[in-house]
């Protein structure tokens, strides 16, 4: 039994890791602003002994020091997410992101807890139209495009955690998250597969945005969390980065098409080009696939949920979700 805490442990990843690790036993301490995280997401696991929950921000000292004195090690995942989300609040994003890293690095440093930082395939930018390996350089667009400020902020958090690596002797981990979907992710921050489920559900239109071209690999976050705690359990994973996503990739159009047969609505698909889709400057990845030797090599990682079997366990969790809120 170790004593873990989990930044950003309200939202969506961050309670099925809670989840997880609660599972195998472990006392969990989570520390999150319920920002775009939420207690609803933790609503079944609330009743646990074994799960403590503060509500802060990670830059607060105060509340965080106490915490991280305490723990064996640190998941961190709170940071702003969602291109939506992020486009529309630069600054701040920006600002979190940052600095909340720094806060979380500095504070395991007097300690010297073990960290995984979870960071994002956005940092490969616009990538090379193959899969993206951990070695491959990144590629990000002009600074005047706001887009690329998320996918900058997160790579200077992993600059930030390798130099602690470095300089200081801190064990940290990277994880590079590729899109990470299922059960509990919200709508309200742009991602797609909860968008289209939404909107699916409602008989509403579907909004591709572009010409539903560009295409994405979506990995299950139950496969996801589980790669998370197998790397932070890995002696060899400290001072590394690994991808983590599903290799299977398809475009956003057939990913609308999906949803619809899935869902058996009535939704027709249509196409909002980017300009109106987004105020400032955007420009989508076209692809992003990620490679997974590296990840496979150490902890034998293997997808285990495919895009139907994602989208279907998405389906039935909103339609079971929306039967409470009615009270049925
Ligand atoms: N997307 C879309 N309609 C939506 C929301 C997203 O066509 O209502 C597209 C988006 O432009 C991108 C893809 O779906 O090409 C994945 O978007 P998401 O925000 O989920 O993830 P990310 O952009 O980080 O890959």
């Amino acid at each position: 039994m170790k004593k873990i805490l989990i930044t950003g442990g309200a939202g969506f990843i961050g309670s099925h890791l809670t989840e997880l690790l609660l599972t195998q036993g472990h006392e969990v301490y989570i520390i999150d602003d319920l920002s775009t995280g939420s207690l609803d997401n933790l609503t079944h696991l609330v009743d646990n002994d074994h799960l403590h929950i503060t509500n802060g921000r990670v830059q607060n000292q105060k509340i965080l020091a106490p915490l991280m004195a305490g723990v064996d090690e640190v998941f961190h995942l709170a940071a702003s997410v969602g291109v939506r989300n992020i486009m529309e609040n630069l600054v701040s994003s920006i600002e979190n992101n940052i600095a909340g890293t720094a806060a979380v690095l500095e504070e395991a440093d007097k300690h010297k807890i073990k960290v995984l930082l979870t960071s994002t395939s956005e940092v490969y930018g616009k990538g090379t139209g193959a899969s993206s390996a951990e070695t491959d350089d990144l590629r990000m667009g002009e600074t005047i495009k706001t887009r690329w400020s998320y996918a900058c902020s997160k790579a200077m958090d992993e600059y930030l955690a390798f130099s602690f690596y470095h300089e200081r002797g801190l064990p940290v981990t990277v994880a590079r998250l590729f899109n990470t979907v299922g059960e509990r992710q919200s709508s309200a921050y742009g991602m797609v597969i909860p968008r289209f489920v939404d909107q699916a559900l409602k008989n509403e239109p579907i909004t591709v945005y572009g010409d539903g071209a560009q295409s994405r690999c979506f990995g299950h976050v139950k496969d996801v969390v589980g790669a998370l705690v197998k790397l932070m359990d890995h002696s060899e994973a400290v001072g590394q980065v690994y991808n983590i996503g599903n290799t299977e990739e398809i475009s956003i159009k057939e990913l609308a098409e999906i949803v619809v047969k899935i869902t058996g609505s009535r939704s027709e698909i249509v196409y909002i080009p980017y300009e109106k889709a987004f105020k400032t400057g955007f420009e989508d990845a076209e692809s992003r696939r990620p490679n997974i030797d590296k990840i496979q090599k150490l902890i034998g990682y293997a997808p285990t949920y495919d895009i139907e079997a994602i989208v279907s366990a998405v389906v039935a969790h909103t339609r079971a979700e929306e039967q409470v809120a009615v009270g049925v």
